[in-house]
């Protein structure tokens, strides 16, 4: 064994690859924290991104349904996903969709709740009836008379912006391994000995991390407390449609929470917004959930379905409170969370991704990160007094 590394990350979806972006070129001049680091000569750090399959992204990150809303993961969420606002929209990442959270006339006091629930953070959002609804969802049945607007919802180009801090990686010098599974790690000194099976070993200093539905599984792997993050299924069909969706519908969300349609390239995306508890997998698409997703279509749009072209399923992992997970394990040194990141981590990726190098290097918060409340995302807050 001969690789010597700074930093190594698990898992190059999302969250690895944004992490890996930021942390790139990172000095480790003293300011890397962790005893491991102290001590160590100036210089750039020697980071390794890992990841067990043959490419980065194939299974959540590759899955997902592709919006940016500004609303999506409640109010906790928000901070992350206006942080990440100014960065994706820059970068060209973002195409305006808007969004739409539909209820029935029984629903009055859930509009009103849900929009108590986002007072003062931030987000836009707007009361309509039934004749705005009628006229952004045609062919919306009877019965559907309450809306909430977000208009400033956007699709996100997720493949764009996976492969965007791919490049960042690279170019700043992050050394990319895939068929490389994390299967056992030993704590020697102040350096971890990581063992990827017949792809080798390696050492780091550093073990961050961001190995989504697998996290809980890294964490045991390292010897630090899992957190309890669940991997729960999500399923997505591909549908054909009479009278095809028009491009400009926006994104279609029940305030209730049992579905979500977009179109897609002359297509609908339909989501029967199914939270399935699962232990971590390469996900699929169950028959009964396309079945649950159509039928709550049914209900809502007389849009005829002509074919289920495609449907796939990923895991969204959620910690026990749905926050996502930033920082080091209060019970294990040299070991770094970037994980829970749930039904949120493209739209939340830039700001986790800076927030998360900045506590990772103990460097300066700046304009992107200033606003984000570090013991909100702290793994310490799930592991009980005893830990703290
Ligand atoms: C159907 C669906 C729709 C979604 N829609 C949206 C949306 O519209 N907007 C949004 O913001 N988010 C959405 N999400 C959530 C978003 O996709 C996730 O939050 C995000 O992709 C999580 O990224 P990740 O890097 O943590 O996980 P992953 O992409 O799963 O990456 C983790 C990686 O770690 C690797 N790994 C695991 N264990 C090991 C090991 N021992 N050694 C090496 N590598 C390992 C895995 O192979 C995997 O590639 C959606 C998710 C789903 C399923």
């Amino acid at each position: 064994m001969s690789d010597q590394f700074d930093i190594a990350i698990i898992g190059a979806g999302m969250a690895g690859a944004s992490i890996a972006g930021e942390l790139a070129g990172a000095s480790i001049a003293g300011e890397l924290s962790g005893a491991s680091i102290a001590g160590k000569p100036a210089g750039q750090a020697r980071i390794l991104l890992v990841e067990a399959e043959a490419h980065p992204g194939y299974h959540t990150t590759g899955r997902s349904a592709a919006f940016w809303e500004e609303c999506y993961g409640g109010p906790d969420i928000v901070p992350l996903t206006l942080a990440s606002g100014a960065y994706l929209r820059e970068g060209g990442f973002l195409a305006p969709r808007g969004a739409l959270y539909i209820s029935q006339d029984d629903g009055g006091a859930q509009v009103s709740a849900f929009i108590d629930s986002f007072a003062g953070t931030g987000v836009t959002i707007e009361k309509l009836g039934r004749g705005a609804i009628e006229h952004m969802v045609p062919g919306i049945r009877p019965g559907w008379t309450r809306a909430i607007a977000q208009p400033n919802c956007a699709d996100i180009d997720v493949a764009g912006l996976h492969q965007h801090y791919l490049a960042m990686a690279r170019r700043g010098g992050v050394a990319l391994r895939c068929h490389h599974r994390l299967q056992a790690a030993e704590r020697e000194g102040t350096t971890w000995r990581l063992d990827f099976g017949q792809a080798g070993a390696v050492r780091a200093n550093l073990v961050v991390n961001a190995a989504g539905a697998w996290a809980d599984e890294v964490a045991t792997i390292c010897g630090a407390r899992p957190l309890g993050i669940v991997p729960y299924r999500r399923t997505v069909a591909q549908l054909r449609i009479a009278p095809a969706p028009r491009a400009d519908l926006p994104l279609v969300l029940d305030l209730g929470g049992s579905f979500y349609f977009k179109p897609e390239n002359g297509r609908l995306w339909l989501s029967p917004h199914d939270e399935t508890p699962t232990t971590a997998c390469d996900a699929a698409a169950e028959e009964w959930d396309i079945a649950l997703a159509i039928d709550r279509l049914e209900q809502v749009v007389d849009w005829r379905i002509e074919a289920v072209e495609r449907k796939w399923a990923g895991l969204r992992s959620f910690a026990p409170d749905r926050r996502p997970v930033y920082g080091f394990a209060p019970d294990r040194e040299g070991f770094f969370w970037c994980a829970g990141q749930g039904g949120y981590g493209i739209q939340t990726a830039p700001a986790g991704a800076r927030f998360a190098a900045q506590l990772l290097t103990r460097s300066a918060r700046d304009a992107m990160t200033m606003a984000l409340d570090e013991k909100l995302y702290s793994p310490a807050r799930l592991l009980g007094s005893a830990l703290l």
